[in-house]
């Protein structure tokens, strides 16, 4: 169960997050947990997790170990405050910030050397879903941007399937829509990775997921795990969302 908090958030705002959120999943042993705040709040949130089952991550990491990459945070940094997972390609950065499947592939690979792991986004767009290309973007997604991984790589990612029209907008994909985009993915880890890594690889869906939906949504078994953006950002709702 993963948490994107996007930009929101002060240090102050992270600490009385896990102060309340915290003992509401002490007890969840089902799944494991992450949350990942702004840069700004990493060292917060870090300290505010210690001793506990939650992990953090960030929402962006660069593809280069150090340079002249203005704005860009790179794996060692994050390792060195903490950090165990990043967020890759949310459709956000894609959208906003020029990210690419090229681009995705880079930062995962950069993610890996670093030792975080990896949830790499991938999700169609509406007039891609409304001019029935789904599937042929989620086929190009993971060629582009996963499938240059070698099988060690593979083993270590998670995805997240994130369709663009259900993020931020209160329209959740149906359980069966989800499962059945989350079954292209598996059939593309299939073909390119095998049999066992397809039936090990764990698939997020991602988009409006709230405590009202969670259950259902988590009730098909080809979906392993959520990853919730605005409903996270409040303790008791994700509690309710983590604990579903
Ligand atoms: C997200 O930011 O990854 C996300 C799914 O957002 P939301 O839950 O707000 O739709």
């Amino acid at each position: 169960m993963a948490g994107n908090w996007k930009m929101y958030k002060t240090p102050a705002e992270t600490t009385a997050f896990f102060e309340k959120f915290r003992p509401m999943v002490e007890k969840s042993s089902h799944c494991e947990i992450v949350i990942c705040p702004s840069f700004t709040n990493l060292a917060a949130a870090v300290e505010a997790v210690k001793d506990s089952k939650i992990r953090i991550g960030v929402q962006n990491i660069a593809w280069a170990k150090e340079g002249a990459f203005t704005g860009e945070i790179s794996g060692p940094m994050i390792q060195a405050v903490g950090a165990t997972e990043a967020l890759v390609g949310h459709s956000e950065r894609r959208q906003y910030f020029a990210e690419t499947d090229e681009t995705v592939l880079q930062r995962t690979q950069a993610a890996l050397e670093f030792g975080l792991a990896p949830i790499v986004c991938v999700g169609e767009r509406l007039e891609e879903r409304e001019s029935g290309k789904t599937k042929d973007v989620l086929v190009a997604q993971f060629e582009k941007g996963i499938a240059g991984l070698t099988a060690q790589q593979f083993a270590k990612i998670v995805i997240a399937y994130e369709p663009v029209w259900a993020i931020g907008t209160g329209k959740t994909a149906t359980p069966e829509i989800a499962a059945d985009a989350h079954r292209t993915i598996r059939g593309q880890v299939h073909a390119t990775y095998g049999k066992d890594a397809a039936e090990a690889v764990r698939i997020l869906y991602g988009g409006s997921v709230k405590p009202d939906n969670a259950k259902t949504l988590m009730a098909q078994p080809e979906i392993d795990g959520m990853l919730v953006g605005g409903a996270s950002l409040d303790p008791v709702g994700f509690a309710s969302i983590v604990n579903f």
